[in-house]
């Protein structure tokens, strides 16, 4: 096989070099060589052979100390599925009517994959590979699979789809890179492989691979592609980019503990932008001061009914106990949009993103708002919280929340409930209003931080989740910076803080231009801030000249002073 380039997309960066290790596992020619007995017989074959399944997943959480939490949530949620009466049933009734055990199998896991596939929902779209993987897991059973055994190290695995449980058992030696073609940010695989750091792309055709097998491969994520039998020159000039790569990730890591200082001696906030109090340990290994955005949705998304104000509370004091004193700011709910949940019965609607959405059903749905502002209250007698209100568009929003906040407060004071009386009050600025009418917004909070992903989408009426028109979603559009100079001007006019935690704040690029409008805390994924905090240490807080970018007429000038700029740090 002649040199071979592939292209995907960067879920989690590397540059790595490794030996081809195409997955494919065959189903096919097991499934014709199957002899099928009566359905009686059937029935009992399926039955045993979900028994072994799931003494196969229990067996790989009984090694716990190898797994990580996140890595035995996924086991938890496959044995949960094995479980699941609905999906039992519906392989047993098609069994019952006559149909071989194999292809009812096939068939129930179509169905609930394509149902899974449907929803509006990113996380419960990607539960669609859940599916996939338990239902092959009892396939391989029912036929007599052996499991797939990687042997081998410094590989490069390049498969359709790899199952959860199969990554959660990849040492750092043995997997150098992940290229898969299915997946996506929040598929389980990919968390794993993500945890585990693993160089990973995804959205790759990797047909062309199949017949790859020992050949070496160069990954760089960052420039999204995977060379497949490189010439000599270049795998020589790729060994001196991974050592160059691996320098300067050991040196970020072992400094992602200090403060993001600037070459003047400002401080900068470096915060964590997290769905769940569990995120919190890499958040702290990663250097993160404290929590810029919880986003508290993920609690209403998991459950059937509304989480219970105890239940809120003891989320949201774990957080704030793991944040070890440092400032956590908790997003009130903020559903609709792209981001429903079973237990708030929401009607669909023409355009979701302009419509229910966040603080508009909060209002509107008073009780449920009330009983979030107690529990966050309650909470914040075990670490210092902020509250931060999405989406706000009106002085009026902003007085209603605030009204509850302070009604919260007087009804827990009058229980005997003892909270903290200096919790702050904020308010995301991520709508175009919001930026028009900053400088009176700040005279009624304590804090702004600024979305970039909804506040893009806004200024520029693109779409955040449509590729078509991706191309215009660019927080380096000058009219976005524009936004964020207004919003960070108004801030500062008010002598209010002001962050950011949108994806804008984990670009290293961006970090001299925010430092620059004065901004006092970015928030992020965990796994950028390293490079995000090396990047602020090796600025001035002025390296960005304001005037200069808000005269930039197109995003791609202002992308390529800020290049100028980073070359010209030490990092
Ligand atoms: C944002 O809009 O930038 C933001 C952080 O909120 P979300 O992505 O949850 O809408
Ligand atoms: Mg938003």
């Amino acid at each position: 096989m002649g040199r071979t380039v592939l292209k995907g997309t960067p879920v989690c960066n590397g540059v790595a070099m490794g030996v081809v290790r195409y997955l494919d596992i065959d189903y096919d020619s097991f499934i014709k060589d199957y002899v099928p007995t009566d359905k009686d017989g059937e029935l009992a074959r399926f039955v045993l052979a979900l028994k072994n399944a799931k003494a196969d997943l229990d067996g790989i959480l009984s090694e716990g100390e190898k797994l990580s939490s996140e890595e035995e949530d996924i086991i938890d949620m496959h044995l949960m599925l094995l479980d699941d009466v609905g999906f039992i049933e519906a392989i047993k009734r098609r069994i019952k009517e006559g149909i071989g055990s194999p292809a009812s199998i096939q068939k129930a896991v179509t169905d609930f994959k394509n149902m899974f596939a449907n929803m509006d929902d990113e996380y419960l779209r990607d539960r669609a590979n859940d599916v996939v993987d338990v239902g092959n897991r009892v396939l391989r059973k029912l036929l007599g699979m052996p499991e797939t055994k990687i042997e081998g190290e410094n590989l490069v695995l390049v498969a359709k789809d790899i199952e959860p449980a199969l990554m959660a058992g990849f040492s750092e030696n043995q997997i150098k890179a992940i290229v898969l073609e299915n997946g996506s940010k929040t598929s389980h695989s990919v968390i794993i492989a993500k945890s585990k750091g693993f160089a990973t792309l995804v959205g790759v055709d990797v047909s062309k691979a199949s017949e790859c097998n020992g050949c070496t491969a160069l990954v760089d994520t960052r420039e999204g592609s995977v060379v497949i039998s490189p010439d000599k020159d270049e795998e020589e000039a790729f060994k001196k980019k991974c050592e160059e790569y691996k320098k300067e990730a050991g040196y970020l890591a072992e400094k992602a503990g200090d403060p993001a200082v600037s070459l003047d001696g400002k401080r900068f906030k470096v915060a964590a932008n997290v769905a769940s109090p569990d995120e919190m340990g890499k958040a702290v290994d990663m250097g993160c001061e404290g929590v810029g955005l919880y986003r508290t949705e993920f609690l209403f998304m998991d459950s059937d009914t509304l989480p219970s104000e105890e239940k809120q509370v003891k989320a949201y004091r774990d957080l704030l106990e793991k944040a070890g004193g440092n400032l956590c700011i908790i997003r009130t709910l903020d559903i609709g949009g792209d981001k429903k949940c079973k237990c708030l019965d929401l009607m669909p609607e023409e355009n979701p993103f302009l419509g229910y959405r966040a603080i508009r059903i909060c209002l509107d749905k008073k009780d449920m708002f009330k009983t979030q502002l107690r529990a966050l209250i309650k909470a914040s007698a075990y670490g210092k919280l902020g509250i931060m209100i999405p989406m706000i568009d009106t002085v009026t929003e902003i007085k209603e929340a605030r009204a509850l906040f302070e009604e919260a407060k007087n009804e827990l004071k009058s229980e005997g409930v003892s909270f903290d009386e200096e919790v702050l009050f904020g308010i995301m600025t991520e709508t175009p209003a919001s930026v028009m009418m900053a400088g009176d917004f700040a005279k009624y909070v304590d804090f702004f931080s600024i979305g970039t992903n909804d506040l893009v989408q806004y200024t520029m009426a693109v779409d955040r989740g449509n590729g078509l028109v991706a191309y215009l979603y660019d927080y380096f559009d000058p009219a976005v910076v524009r936004a964020i100079y207004t919003i960070a001007k108004a801030a500062k006019g008010a002598g209010i803080m002001v962050g950011m935690c949108g994806e804008m704040a984990g670009d290293a690029l961006a970090a001299p231009l925010l430092m620059a409008m004065g901004l006092d805390e970015l928030s992020m994924s965990p796994s950028v801030a390293p490079e995000v905090k090396e990047a602020i240490r090796t600025h001035r807080s002025d390296d960005a000249d304001i005037e200069k970018v808000l005269a930039f007429e197109t995003g791609k000038e202002v992308r390529e002073y800020l290049e100028g700029l980073l070359n010209k740090g030490t990092c």
